[in-house]
């Protein structure tokens, strides 16, 4: 799953990454969301289980991508099968005035896993660097410091036991167009449309130039983007649930040892 990861962000251009691309499987839609279903998912849940039951190491997943991209979808999608115990999901909106208040890391610090958790970050510190850049909200004196000042933050959760993986939904123009028509056609999926989506499409450029950024970077050995192609649902899926089953095995749990004297414990 390497074919998605960007490991030396300083060139890197988001076309080098087709939104339609689903060439690592073969097996077209249907099959692709079996595997999802079948194999990925329950395996992600057994991982799952090991990390709560180790409870030795952390575990956060970015999300970020357009509007329409998918985010909750991967939620919904990849997530399914795992123990609600252990795995905690922190949607990041506008900052309220108390976290405007304090440094933007703040509210992000807060939300960050304990020992033996996932948390999937629905938005993150990097719209600190992405609509903050495009709005203008601050001057680009202060944004364009921030990549370092998150590089840095990443660096410390991770030397301190957290996974960092991270996620970027690559869609194209076209399918955000076809899924907000989608959105306003369909009556259960309407309350999702929202006039302000369509004034963040005309900045469709400029956001795509902020997330290359972003990607240069923030793409680091210790926290690498994966850009994943996200035209197709299930392909968007089945290479995240691939990325993240191979990370977690990477990180060779154990079981923790029975208290002693279980296995021969009398049970009345
Ligand atoms: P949604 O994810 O669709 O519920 O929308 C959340 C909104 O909050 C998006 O428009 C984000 O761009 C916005 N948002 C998230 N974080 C920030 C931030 N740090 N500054 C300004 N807007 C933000
Ligand atoms: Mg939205």
């Amino acid at each position: 799953m390497d074919r998605y990861k960007i490991t030396s962000g300083s060139k890197f251009q988001l076309s080098d990454i087709d939104p339609d691309d689903t060439s690592l499987f073969d097996g077209g839609k249907k099959e692709g969301r079996k595997v999802l279903d079948e194999e990925l998912n329950p395996r992600l849940e057994e991982l799952q289980d090991l990390l709560y039951a180790e409870g030795k190491r952390r575990v956060l997943i970015v999300l970020q991508g357009m509007d329409t991209s998918g985010k909750d979808g991967v939620i919904r999608g990849v997530f399914n099968a795992v123990d609600p115990l252990g795995i905690r999901v922190a949607s990041f909106k506008v900052p309220t005035a108390e976290e405007l208040a304090h440094d933007y890391l703040w509210r992000i610090h807060k939300q960050v896993p304990g020992n033996g958790e996932i948390v999937i970050f629905n938005r993150s510190h990097y719209e600190d660097v992405l609509v903050v850049r495009v709005h203008k909200i601050v001057p680009k004196a202060v944004w364009s410091r921030r990549y370092d000042q998150i590089n840095e933050f990443e660096k410390t959760l991770t030397d301190t036991g957290t996974k960092v993986v991270k996620f970027f939904l690559h869609i194209s123009k076209d399918e955000q167009k076809a899924r907000l028509e989608e959105r306003r056609d369909t009556p259960e999926k309407r309350w999702k449309f929202s006039l302000g989506d369509l004034e963040e499409r005309k900045l469709w450029d400029d956001y795509q130039v902020a997330y290359q950024d972003v990607i240069r970077k923030t793409s680091t050995d210790w926290a690498p983007w994966h850009v994943i192609p996200a035209n197709a649902k299930w392909y968007r899926n089945w290479v995240i649930a691939n990325v993240l089953v191979e990370t977690l095995e990477s990180l060779d749990m154990k079981y923790p040892p029975a208290p002693k004297g279980a296995e021969t414990a009398v049970i009345e």
